[in-house]
């Protein structure tokens, strides 16, 4: 029997385990632990690599978020639309700076915030929508950005799960007033503890958004206003720049990953697997598959060694924490019916073709046995 995680995290450090541990150990017999000099390198990189030009270093994605939607004004009144499938970030960040989450049904192809659905949830206290790039699919931006225009409102694009994914070969991130990014341990570039960062082209966002992550003070003890502690760790920052050379490569070997379970997968009629949108490139943070019959095959994948996990059981506006707002399931069509539907399959760029073909007999076999 094989043993094959969700995300192979201890495989993708031991190839590069002597530059990693090389890192950290600079970083320590330095102890530049706050604001070290791989900080500074991360921001200058990362900005680089998406030839974006500023990006913030965060403490994680969340906040990344919560810091742009601050700095964006967005307060007490007014309303701001995402999606209703993603991780809470998405939404409570809303909340947190005193607005109202208003959520949106998904496409049911691409798991993305439906655009056909998101004029009709505007309102005249709308200020922002955040679209979620989720699992690493891009979102329709043409249309999500003539709205933007149309009503004249911020877009913040939430990247945590769409490292390098284009559409229209531009890269996500950069079509809003900022996008926010995590580098939570299992996302496509993952730190090794929380860390999140910000790319915007736009000069007093970034650097009102880096001030209120550090204080209010852009300088130390030069506070202008009051902010938060929202720094990026130097060890967290130290080893995000020994991944950066690889990240390319890496979403090369998911999308290639996700061709081959495509291919061995393809006669399960039983199964639905992940459609791309046209004109985009997804980044595969996540393979996910739908089936009526995911608790069984989960169960069934699991006594074969494989991991599964389901992103996510409930959808955002179905979750006990927003029943204040007084949506009901049948409000959300799609993400309420995909909520049961919904399995993630082992995905990572150290996943290999034996692996897949592996993971695809076994789903086989279930069918086989259950039909
Ligand atoms: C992971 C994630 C976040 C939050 O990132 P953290 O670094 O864990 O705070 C936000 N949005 C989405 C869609 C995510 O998947």
């Amino acid at each position: 029997m094989q043993n094959i995680p969700l995300v192979n995290l201890k495989s993708q450090y031991l190839k590069i385990k002597n530059e990693m541990d090389q890192a950290i150990f600079d970083v320590i017999d330095q102890t530049a632990f706050i604001n070290g000099q791989a900080v500074q390198d991360f921001e200058n990189q990362f900005a680089k690599l998406y030839k974006a030009n500023y990006c913030v270093p965060v403490a994680n994605g969340t906040d990344a978020i919560y810091i742009v939607l601050k700095k964006l004004g967005i307060k007490d009144g007014d309303e701001v639309i995402t999606t209703a499938n993603s991780w809470i970030s998405s939404s409570e960040t809303i909340t947190q700076v005193g607005a109202k989450p208003v959520f949106v049904d998904i496409n049911p192809d691409f798991y993305t915030i439906d655009e056909n659905k998101i004029e009709a949830a505007i309102s005249k206290n709308t200020k922002a929508i955040i679209p979620v790039h989720i699992q690493g699919q891009s979102c329709e931006m043409g249309s999500i950005m003539a709205l933007a225009k149309k009503y004249n409102l911020h877009i913040i694009e939430d990247c945590a799960q769409a490292h390098f994914t284009e559409y229209y070969e531009q890269h996500v991130g950069l079509f809003g007033d900022a996008s926010t990014f995590s580098f939570f341990p299992g996302k496509n570039l993952g730190a090794y503890g929380d860390a999140g960062g910000i790319l915007t082209n736009n000069e007093r966002l970034a650097l009102n958004c880096k001030m209120f992550a550090r204080h209010g003070a852009l300088k130390k003890h030069e506070h202008e206003i009051e902010g938060i502690n929202s720094r990026l760790d130097t060890i967290q920052a130290a080893i995000l720049n020994v991944k950066l050379p690889y990240i390319l490569e890496w979403t090369s070997k998911r999308i290639e990953n996700a061709s081959l379970y495509n291919k061995y997968l393809a006669d399960v009629k039983e199964i639905v697997c992940p459609k791309v949108r046209p004109n985009t490139k997804h980044s595969f943070h996540l393979y996910v598959i739908r089936t009526k019959k995911r608790e069984k095959l989960a169960l069934y994948l699991k006594e074969k060694g494989i991991e599964t996990a389901v992103h996510y059981p409930v959808a955002l506006p179905n979750m006990k924490a927003y029943q204040y707002l007084n949506y009901k399931p049948t409000d959300f069509p799609i993400a309420t019916a995909y909520q049961e539907l919904m399995l993630s399959l082992p995905m990572c760029p150290e996943l290999n073709e034996e692996q897949i073909v592996y993971i695809a007999n076994c789903i086989k076999q279930f069918f086989a046995i259950e039909s």
